[in-house]
């Protein structure tokens, strides 16, 4: 047996002594994701827009899991019987900073206090840099199944523009061992940079593609204000460019395997799909742990925004509808009016303009019946405009 096979085994012992019996007799979709802010990072991407400070010199380790095991404890008194958990997902900021111990220590506590489903998806996000990736094999050990890899760019001029600290032998690195390491493993990759041609940008993905990936993200760079970028007043691609790149990138994937399940990420296989990001955009309820960690649940009859590890606000069965349709476009397989309701009390069709629905079909832009609505791959390419207009 190599030392991969007997990794996974490891993992999946500990994985199992984690399972509880609840978890089986419910479906999917009544499980809960949970997802776990690590707010620093190492240094700042001059694109980045999520970006909330810079790992502390007196960062305090042990301080933050105590934040993270009371929110978990927090969130659980909540229920009246122990939860099911289908989706633990680590992210931030740069969570691979935290040590293998650290997540252990959050894993055990969540199976504690929740039931952790047979199959359940434990992610982490993580960059390429050296001191990370020597910590791929312990976070393996800890439970983590599904590393999201923040590869970014796969060529050495373009990481430098991007401000990445890594180099494209850190990325390659770590790609060979990531793929190794985890069951299930993504990159994301940035399109649209300044100057970027197809050409160039397809050798991109082929090397991506050499990795045996059964899933990757590709997010466009856009200059947000506030960021570095934009302060330097580095300009966006122009919309049509970005839009033909968009387009050339979706039908190459699809003659490699890969199908768009949402708007940015594409999977060899339903079974390879983000089970955390599609909670999100199919209206399932989540928990954030952590600062400036944020969630969505229903509980007695009412709909619950979640921040900082605590709930907060409610929201009225219209707010939440708007939410819906605007993460529920996003997706390849788009809204059920199953789902819809099960999350807000209100009927998909009650809900959407059904002029304009019925005008965008029309159009091409969309197609529906009376159990789901979806957007078209032309549909795509205006999915803020057609959100908008279904939902004013
Ligand atoms: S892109 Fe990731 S690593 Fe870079 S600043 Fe943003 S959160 Fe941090």
């Amino acid at each position: 047996m190599n030392t991969e096979d007997n990794l996974n085994k490891q993992a999946e012992a500990i994985q199992t002594s984690r399972v509880g019996d609840l978890s089986s007799s419910l479906s999917n979709e009544d499980k809960l994701a949970v997802y776990i802010h690590f707010p620093y990072c190492k240094s700042r991407c001059p694109y980045c827009d999520f970006f909330r400070g810079l790992l502390p010199k007196s960062f305090n380790e042990e301080e933050l899991i105590q934040r993270y095991l009371s929110d978990i404890a927090y969130f659980a008194d909540l229920f009246s019987r122990k939860q099911a958990v289908k989706s633990i997902f680590f992210g931030g900021g740069t969570p691979s900073l935290l040590s293998p111990d650290a997540v252990n220590r959050v894993l055990n506590e969540l199976q504690k206090k929740f039931v952790i489903a047979k199959d359940a998806e434990i992610s982490l996000e993580a960059n390429p840099n050296t001191f990370e990736r020597d910590k791929f094999l312990e976070f393996r050990q800890a439970g983590i199944n599904r590393l999201s890899l923040g590869v970014q760019a796969l060529q050495a001029d373009d990481l430098k523009k991007l401000g990445r600290t890594h180099s494209l032998s850190d990325a390659l690195a770590a790609m060979e061992l990531g793929a190794k390491t985890f069951p299930k493993f993504s990159i994301d990759l940035i399109y649209a940079r300044p100057l970027q041609q197809w050409d160039t940008w397809q050798k991109e993905i082929d090397t991506a593609l050499q990795f045996n990936l059964s899933h990757i993200s590709l997010y466009e760079l856009s200059i947000e204000e506030g960021t570095p970028f934009y302060r330097k007043n580095i300009q966006p691609m122009d919309e049509e460019q970005s839009l033909s790149l968009y387009n050339d990138t979706v039908s190459y994937l699809r003659s490699c395997g890969f199908q768009r399940y949402e708007v940015s990420n594409f999977a060899k296989s339903s079974s390879h799909q983000s089970v955390h990001n599609l909670t999100y955009w199919q209206g399932g309820d989540y928990i954030g742990i952590g600062e400036g960690a944020h969630g969505r649940l229903r509980l007695n009859g009412q709909i619950f925004t979640t921040l900082d590890g605590r709930l907060d606000e409610t929201l009225t069965p219209q707010e939440r509808a708007e939410e819906l349709v605007l993460m529920g476009l996003r997706i390849e397989e788009g809204l059920s009016e199953e789902r819809f309701y099960k999350a807000c009390g209100i009927h998909l069709f009650d809900f959407l303009s059904k002029k304009m629905t019925k005008r965008l079909a029309q159009l091409d832009l969309l197609c529906y019946d009376d159990a789901n609505i979806k957007l078209t791959d032309k549909g795509f390419t205006l999915m803020d405009e057609i959100i908008l207009e279904l939902v004013s």
